[in-house]
């Protein structure tokens, strides 16, 4: 296996979701490494763009779209990378019960357009593939709880749109490991957070609204349950786990989690507590709007097998998690706001 300061220059590989919060940090990290790094976007005018040209000037930018396969085709023969990483999804559960079919069209038979970009175009034995797999498909209800963590042989049981078309690409991953000998691994990511997660799940609309608060912004923040627990981790480590499993000799499924499950709760507390504000009740008000049809109550990982076979650690712990995303957002909202942060 290559370690994890080998350089590798020229290799290239090709991401799906290069606009998204995986797709900024695995791209940094390839490009560290000396990958030619490509990147798949889509939409005639994405308002993403000028920020990704901006930011990773490195990257080759191929417009396409998971849900036409011939511009995915065109992406493969460009790029002719040596790894593919498909992060590329509709990927927020409560959006997922709003565009259900959206949602199976792009985040599981997209999956199917990818894996068949790469077989039509003769690269079966060329092209590494990294699947985005999800803890969603675990789903934890009550014949199916954690224990000490959902490892690569638990069952699925998702919840949501998204976690039943997340589960469809992870079988149709495995089917073309199978069937074709397509070098295809899955990692079962728990979810994973940092400066650059969108502001439409639960950690970052959390540490946007404190600092927004801390500065005399707004005055409270509006969200739904504040019980289900989850396995948060950093991103960044995240990524690198990512690029680990397409090193590993063989294709096969992995558990990227801490090991640690914390409540909704648990995460305001650290984070107001950020700011110096002890009591976060006064400033949370919650909103049906915010619920979901169904909830994924408790979601624990294990990440035993990547820890011992690819030799993958997380380095950032809940605490550091979230003050790390606290600092950042209140250093922006700062700047937005023109104020100096003591
Ligand atoms: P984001 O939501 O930040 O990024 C999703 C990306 O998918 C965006 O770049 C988006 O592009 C792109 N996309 C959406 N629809 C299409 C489409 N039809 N064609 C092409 N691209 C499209 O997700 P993350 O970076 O957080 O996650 C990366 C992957 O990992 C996703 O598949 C996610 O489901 C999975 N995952 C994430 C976890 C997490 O905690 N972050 C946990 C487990 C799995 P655009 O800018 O155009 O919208
Ligand atoms: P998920 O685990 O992929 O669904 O990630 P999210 O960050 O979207 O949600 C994590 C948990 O926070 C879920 O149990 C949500 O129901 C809960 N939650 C509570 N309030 C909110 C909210 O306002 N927005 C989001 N996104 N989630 C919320």
């Amino acid at each position: 296996m290559i370690d994890g300061g080998t350089m590798v220059d020229g290799r290239r590989a090709l991401i799906t979701g290069i606009t998204g919060q995986d797709g900024a940090h695995l791209a940094e990290l390839l490009h560290a490494k000396g990958y030619d790094v490509y990147g798949l976007i889509r939409g005639q005018n994405n308002p993403r763009r000028e920020a990704v040209e901006r930011e990773f000037p490195f990257v080759t930018l191929i417009e396409g779209d998971l849900t036409d396969p011939t511009s995915l085709v065109r992406a493969v023969e460009t790029s002719d990378p040596a790894e593919l990483y498909n992060l590329a999804a509709i990927s927020h559960v409560g959006y997922s019960f709003k565009n259900p079919t959206l949602t199976a069209d792009v985040t599981g038979k997209g999956v199917l357009n990818v894996l068949e970009a790469v077989r039509v175009t003769g690269r079966v034995e060329q092209t590494k593939v990294y699947q985005a797999s999800t803890s969603e498909m675990f789903g934890g209800l009550d014949y199916n709880r954690p224990g000490d963590g959902y490892d690569e042989e638990s069952l699925f049981h998702p919840r949501s749109p998204y976690g039943v078309a997340k589960l469809y690409g992870h079988w149709i991953a495995k089917n073309y490991r199978e069937s074709y000998g397509m070098f295809v691994s899955c990692g079962i990511l728990f979810n994973h957070e940092g400066e650059r997660r969108g502001q439409e799940f639960v950690t970052r609309k959390i540490t946007h609204a404190v600092a927004r608060i801390k500065l005399g912004l707004q005055p409270h923040i509006e969200l739904g349950d504040l019980w289900p627990k989850r396995d948060w981790g950093y991103a960044g480590d995240y990524v690198e786990g990512m690029w680990r499993m397409l090193q590993h000799p063989e294709a096969d499924d992995f558990v990227l989690a801490t090991g640690e499950t914390h409540s909704i709760e648990e995460f305001l507390t650290l984070a107001f507590g950020a700011v110096g504000i002890d009591d976060w009740r006064p400033y949370v008000k919650q909103n049906p709007a915010f619920m979901r049809p169904a909830e994924v109550d408790i979601l624990l990982g294990n990440p035993a097998k990547a820890e011992n076979v690819l030799g993958w650690r997380r380095a950032v712990d809940f605490p550091g998690l979230v003050s790390r995303m606290v600092d950042h957002d209140l250093a922006e909202q700062a700047r937005i706001a023109g104020t100096n942060v003591a």
